[in-house]
């Protein structure tokens, strides 16, 4: 298995100006899937190899557009030119149902072209095959403003992978990612401000402390936590928690089954 981070940049300002790619992550294993197509997740994709024909699934956690803009266009690549019903998608609500005001990521002709639609429960467990392979979600809660934002832990290969997508923090965040040999944690600033909705540094601590993985992976990361340098904020993270921390990179690819090499 390996992780391949397709836009490690948080907030509008990386969005925009890509200082940091806005495209996601994927998990290859078995079974392929796209985590966030955020703005650039083709782009990005076929920057560095990563081949969207071969998508397996795709998960979209919430309907922001740094996490969702590309996801119809990854349908495209998913379905092989929209000429064959393929794959899975795994949405918040609103994603794929649409919120109070009918906005939804997905449109009816792209879901029509996919085979397995989800639409996350917080707590709910889900086992997903195909002819490659399987795999196990287990979806989490966040505090997110968009209201059905999940986050998740997912099995495959005998590795686990957490993933909090955005979220700030609230009692019983942190236990639901017990479990997890890998924790990628969205870590939008370095501390606490005004800007509600997100995980800081310090927060990161508080969750390694009773999560407990392997190793953390800082991503989503914005202008302040940029400009203060990921790689000392992910240190002093590692220094407070105990844990092993890396800041991802733009391009970067983990292969947890061999992680001695990072
Ligand atoms: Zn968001």
């Amino acid at each position: 298995m390996e992780l391949v981070f397709l836009g490690t940049g948080g907030g509008r300002i990386n969005l925009l100006q890509q200082n940091r790619w806005t495209g996601g992550f994927r998990i290859n294993g078995s079974m392929n899937i796209h985590v966030d197509p955020g703005p650039g997740a083709l782009i990005r994709s076929l920057q560095i190899g990563q081949k969207p024909m071969n998508l397996d699934a795709i998960i979209v956690t919430h309907m922001h557009l740094d996490h969702c803009s590309d996801a119809n266009v990854l349908i495209e690549a998913m379905s092989h030119y929209t000429l064959k019903k393929r794959g899975i998608i795994i949405g918040s609500k609103n994603s794929i149902q649409g919120d109070s005001e009918g906005n939804k990521v997905f449109t009816s002709f792209h879901l029509s072209k996919v085979q397995d639609i989800y639409s996350a429960n917080w707590g709910e467990k889900k086992h997903f095959s195909n002819e490659k392979g399987e795999f196990e979600i287990e979806i989490t809660k966040c505090k997110h403003e968009e209201e059905t934002c999940f986050g998740f832990k997912l099995k495959m290969d005998n590795q686990t992978i957490g993933y909090t997508s955005d979220t700030e923090s609230f009692p019983g965040l942190y236990e639901q990612y017990l479990g997890c040999e890998y924790l990628i944690i969205n870590t939008m600033k370095p501390n606490k401000d005004k800007y509600v909705g997100h995980l800081t540094s310090n927060e990161a601590v508080d969750l390694l402390k009773i999560t407990k993985p392997k190793m953390a992976i800082l991503t989503h990361m914005g202008m302040k936590m940029l400009r203060e340098g990921p790689e000392k904020e992910a240190a002093k993270i590692e220094k407070q928690s105990g844990i092993r921390t890396i800041p991802a990179k733009d391009g970067m690819v983990l292969k947890p089954d061999l992680e001695e090499q990072f």
